[in-house]
């Protein structure tokens, strides 16, 4: 059973606020470690907010997904489900996790 998002991203945080409280010390295979943990739980919430999306119809890459927090607070959090791989950012949002994919599902094919 996959991981829910408040789980994944509060060991983010807590991985987060670890190498800022040791970045004065690193070594540079202790900055990898972290670098690669911060990659694996970004890659986990990715898998989870794109599950469902069909793959890139123009390049077949497996699309990114991910909570999109605005600059200021007065707007709400949306979720995107996009193509890093293309340029020109093939993307879709919505409201939820579902939505995004949902939206991604259905752009054009073309
Ligand atoms: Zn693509």
């Amino acid at each position: 059973m996959p991981r829910d998002e408040a789980t994944i991203n509060a060991e983010m945080a807590k991985l987060q606020a670890k190498y800022h409280e040791e970045s004065g010390t690193f070594t540079a295979a202790k900055a990898k470690s972290y670098g690669d943990g911060l990659k694996s739980l970004r890659a986990e919430i990715s898998d989870l907010i794109s599950e469902g999306a069909e793959p890139c119809p123009a390049c077949k890459n497996k699309p990114h997904g991910m909570l999109k927090t605005p600059a200021t607070d007065k707007a709400p959090a949306k979720y995107e489900v996009g193509c890093l791989n293309c340029p020109g950012g093939r993307r879709a949002q919505g409201w939820s996790r579902s939505e995004a994919v949902a939206a991604w599902n259905k752009l054009p094919k073309a």
